[in-house]
């Protein structure tokens, strides 16, 4: 699937540090050690709705990590997925009358403006549900023969596909519950409201996910082989992409904290049955969610407030990007007007403090938003130490015979830390 253009990275001198980040696994910040190549999953969007500033702020912060790890010296390799067909998806484009695909195509259209208005850098993998099917046919087909998934009859009159859903037999995954790390009651509490079907019937276990769904009238459905008829659930859909492009193990997997279970907990789980090997990646990364004015930011409050309309009012995305990076990104936080105006008011002092041909030295700074992004991606500290050198750029030298010597600015200075804003932050002034 087309991503969208990715902004240009510009150098900056030096290299950056190894990167530390908050692994909800183990529970603890950890040290990244990729290899010369960084492999990242980030879990992508179901295309039913505009991009929220929660979803926002999941990819700027992915976005980060992927600067940090570049400028620590790896490529990243970097895929996300687009969940282009599943209930969510059907059921709001039966409601509105339109048509699945069309409704889908127009919000992955409106999620790809926002992103390059974000200056976020494109996946180089950018797979849609649809297009992962074959994958998926084959990986359940396979699970299935090994004993480590089973078929689950329709009920009477709802099929159209004679060989029934297939699911995941957790009893046969000795690992699982080590992404969330949390307790059978703990799991009970949001399975349903996430997705999950505990209550149907036939199932083993009532948290098995589901893998294969056959085909049922008035539904998509593609050929699933010896499947029959019918499309993919939504974890194995993750976790066959992130197998077909990044491979076993990996270095991050990312998304939201309402992701952790079941979606990440079941990816991992059914990827450690599929490959026989663990863990399914090194380190699960994890934003946490974006209220408004109080409240839960969600879809069901119907509160949610979209990038693309911020966007349209005239607002600047570099100030949603400083907005969302004022936050740290494992803290919840509140979406108000006032952190949109302060936004806005620090992106016109930088861009002033910014403006001159000399300024205070450069390096100390860029060396300290370098520390602070190693340090758990410690963003809100970065701007902190932008603040202080366009406090100071914005103060003057000594003289107004500056940008000389002996004044304490440099000539360049404000050219190179627009630089590192650009690169480190992708905060383009
Ligand atoms: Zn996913």
């Amino acid at each position: 699937m087309k991503s969208w253009p990715s902004p240009f990275i510009p150098a900056v001198p030096g290299t950056g540090l190894p990167v530390h980040v908050y692994d909800t696994a183990s529970a603890a910040v950890r040290q990244l050690r990729p290899g010369p190549t960084a492999r990242m999953y980030v879990c992508g969007i179901t295309p039913y709705d505009a991009t929220h500033i929660g979803h926002a702020a999941t990819y700027v912060t992915f976005d980060l990590l992927g600067r940090a790890l570049r400028d620590a010296g790896h490529e990243v390799l970097y895929v996300q997925n687009v969940t282009d067909v599943d209930e969510p998806l059907l059921q709001r484009a039966a409601r509105d009358g339109v048509s699945w695909q069309a409704l889908a195509e127009d919000e992955i259209a409106l999620f790809r403006e926002d992103m390059t208005a974000l200056a976020v850098i494109a996946p180089d993998h950018y797979i849609g549900a649809v297009e992962g099917v074959p994958s998926v046919v084959k990986a359940v087909t396979d699970l299935l023969s090994e004993g480590t998934a089973y078929r689950v009859e329709l009920p009477e009159g709802e099929g159209i596909s004679g060989a029934g859903d297939v699911y995941f037999d957790l009893s046969s995954a000795t690992d699982f519950g080590s992404v969330s790390r949390w307790d059978r009651d703990q799991m009970m509490a949001v399975y349903a409201e996430r997705g999950g079907d505990p209550e149907r019937a036939g199932k083993r276990d009532e948290l098995d996910p589901l893998l294969w769904r056959a085909a049922r009238t008035g539904e998509p459905s593609w050929p699933g082989g010896d499947l029959g008829d019918g499309r993919p659930g939504w974890h194995i859909e993750c976790t066959t992409i992130a197998l077909d492009y990044l491979g076993m193990t990996f270095d991050v997997q990312g998304g939201g904290t309402d992701l952790v279970f079941p979606h990440h907990e079941m990816s991992a789980v059914q990827a450690c049955g599929i490959t026989g090997a663990a863990p399914f990646a090194l380190a699960y990364v994890h934003q946490a969610m974006v209220g408004l004015d109080g409240e839960k930011m969600s879809k069901s409050k119907g509160n949610l407030v979209f990038v693309s309309t911020l966007r349209r009012s005239g607002v600047d995305p570099m100030a949603i990007r400083l907005a969302v990076l004022a936050h740290h990104y494992r803290t919840p936080w509140q979406w108000t007007d006032q952190v949109l105006e302060q936004a806005q008011q620090r992106l016109a002092t930088w861009r002033a403090g910014l403006s001159g041909n000399g300024g205070p030295p450069a390096g100390s700074t860029i060396e300290r938003i370098r520390e602070c992004l190693a340090n758990d991606l410690d963003a809100p500290g970065a701007l902190d130490a932008v603040d202080e050198w366009v406090l100071q750029s914005l103060q003057g030298p000594a003289s107004l015979a500056s940008t000389q010597a002996g004044d304490g600015f440099e000539l360049g200075a404000p050219g190179l830390v627009g630089r590192a804003l650009d690169a480190l932050l992708g905060v383009r002034l």
